[in-house]
This record gives C-alpha cells, structure tokens and sequence, in this order.
C-alpha cells in the first residue's frame, strides 16, 4: 500500500512514467469553478502520453515560499525521496490533453476552495513551476461493449470529456455529469450515439444519494453489454459501483470505477482513515 510519505513499496512501476518539472504556460478560465492550466515545452521532452483515455499524472506543488518541488526519484517500485526531505504536497490529476508537437499538456483543476493543490491552481502566474510523475492509468473504452455508461463528477470530468471524445464513431453511451449548477456545464464533443445528461449539485452538498447516485439509479437502461466508468467523491462512487455491481449485475470486467477524492478529508486522512490506494496508478496491477 502506498504510505502517506508518498513511498510506495511492493509491486514494479509501469514503464514509461518519468519525473518532469514543467513550468505553468497559460491559465484559462473554463467556467467559473474549473480552471485549465497549460504547463510544459521543452521541460515535457518524452513525456508519453495517449495510451489510454483516463491518463493520469501525480503533479507536486511547491511549498509556500519555494520556487520548486522536490521530485521523487523513480525507483523500480515506486516513487522514493531524497534522505531527509520534506515530500511535497503530491495529488493525482487528469490528462486533459497532450499535444505532441508543442509539448503542452492542459490539465483542468476544481477551483473547489479548501486544498493546497487547488489554492496552487488559483494563484498560479505563467512562469511557476510544477513537478509532474507520469503518465500512467488504463481504462480504454471497449470495442467489446454495446454500450457505455459514463459517469462522475466534476473532478471526473476532464476524463469523462477525453473518454467521450475516444469513443469509437458509431458508439452507444449515456454520459452523466454531476456539477455545482448550469454554470459549471462544459461542451462536450460527443457523437449521435451519445446521450449526455448534466445534473446540479445546488444546495443539496454531498449528502447521499446525491444527484449523480439518483440519476444513474434512475438511468433508461441500453440493451445488450454495458461497460461503466466512474469516477468522483468516493463515497458517491462506491455508492454506485454497489448499485451497478448487485442490482444491475455487471460484473468486474465491465465495471471500472474509482473514489478521486473523499468529502471531508484530506487525501492523507483519506489514505489513513480507509487505507486506500491512492497512488495505484503508478503501479504494474
Ligand atoms: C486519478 C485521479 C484523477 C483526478 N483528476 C482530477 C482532475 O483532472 N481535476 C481535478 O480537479 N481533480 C482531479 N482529481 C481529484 C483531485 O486529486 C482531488 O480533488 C484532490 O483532493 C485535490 O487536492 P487538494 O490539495 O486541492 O485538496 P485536499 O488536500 O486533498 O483536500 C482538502 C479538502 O478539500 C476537499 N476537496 C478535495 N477535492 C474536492 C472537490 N473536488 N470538491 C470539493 N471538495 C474537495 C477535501 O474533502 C478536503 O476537505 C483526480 C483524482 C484522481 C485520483
């Protein structure tokens, strides 16, 4: 299990992930709680991206006053410190989208008001520099599926929108995204197959079930084989992997879901408290 020191021990690393200090580009506002940060150049030469759609990094933030992070080492099982020093605020985020060319990679951050990766997000100038561990993750939507149930989020919803844009032309899906209210709403690029349906937070918080758990409950059912993803507030998800495991009995192959953060707790408390994975990305599995 992953320590909260950011150590892990026991199984090999994937190949392939590398550590990158990338500083910040460009800072879009894409709705009014979501920020998309550009980070990269030169500083991301060989940083592989594209296998898979729900690809994910581990950023470090610099400490307050310090211009940088301090960069794990990649060691054969795992991400290890330097003897002595302070590992820095680490948090796992998605790849928005890579471009290969100009090297820039956009990652989009919930402006969400209580963490320090979020703060980071908030105050971040072009020039600041951000430390990168990746890329790694796995979930490709199958060919093998008749249809697609996607759902999450807005922590999710940098996946949910590449998943979406990966599906294969032709592709049956409902999409469902929770966010905070219709201001938070993003286009996405979805074919005709695609049903997508945006449901609001409003003043209802994180108490369950929450609209994402009763939307997919309620959710018209497509024929044939389904696959599921879905990502967000753990306790949401694992809310609904029970529901889409015993009640709509899809089995683990065709179900692929993870917590992304827990209400209420830091990762650290949330690692400790219910001994979670955090960092089984980084990982052969
Ligand atoms: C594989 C993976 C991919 C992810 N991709 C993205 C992504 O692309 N974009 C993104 O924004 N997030 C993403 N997340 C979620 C992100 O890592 C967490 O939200 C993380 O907790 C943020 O760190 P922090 O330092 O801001 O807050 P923390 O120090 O972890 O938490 C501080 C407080 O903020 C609360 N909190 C954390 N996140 C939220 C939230 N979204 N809404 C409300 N309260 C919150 C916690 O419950 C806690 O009370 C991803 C997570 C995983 C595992």
């Amino acid at each position: 299990m992953r320590r909260a020191d950011g150590n892990v021990r026991s199984r090999p690393m994937r190949a392939g992930i590398e550590t990158y200090l990338a500083p910040l580009l460009r800072v879009t506002a894409l709705t009014p709680r979501m920020l998309r940060l550009r980070v990269g150049g030169e500083s991301l030469r060989g940083f592989a991206a594209g296998r898979c759609a729900d690809e994910r990094v581990k950023l470090f933030f610099p400490a307050p006053g310090e211009r940088a992070p301090v960069l794990p080492e990649i060691g054969p099982t795992g991400l290890r410190y330097p003897e002595g020093a302070q590992p820095p605020h680490a948090r796992n985020y998605t790849v928005r989208r890579f471009d290969p060319d100009t090297l820039e990679l956009d990652l989009d951050f919930v402006i969400h008001g209580a963490g320090r990766a979020c703060e980071w997000a908030r105050r971040a100038r072009p020039g600041d520099l951000l430390g990168i561990a990746g890329p790694a993750g796995g979930y490709t939507p199958s060919a093998a599926a008749d249809a697609h149930l996607i759902a999450g989020d807005e922590t999710a919803l940098p996946a949910i929108a590449t998943i979406v844009e990966r599906l294969t032309p032709g592709a049956r899906a409902r999409v469902i995204v929770e966010v905070a209210g219709p201001e938070e709403e993003q286009p996405l690029d979805a074919g005709p197959g695609v049903d997508v349906t945006w449901v609001h937070r409003g003043a209802a918080g994180w108490r369950a079930p929450t609209p994402l758990e009763r939307a997919v409950r309620s959710v018209e059912w497509p024929g044939g084989v389904v696959h599921a993803w879905v990502a967000g507030e753990a306790g949401v998800v694992r809310a609904i992997r029970r529901h889409l495991r015993d009640e709509r009995g899809l089995g683990r192959e065709a179900l692929d879901a993870s917590g992304y953060w827990r209400h209420g707790m830091t990762v650290e408390q949330w690692v400790e408290a219910e001994g979670v994975e955090y960092a089984a990305e980084e990982r052969d599995e």
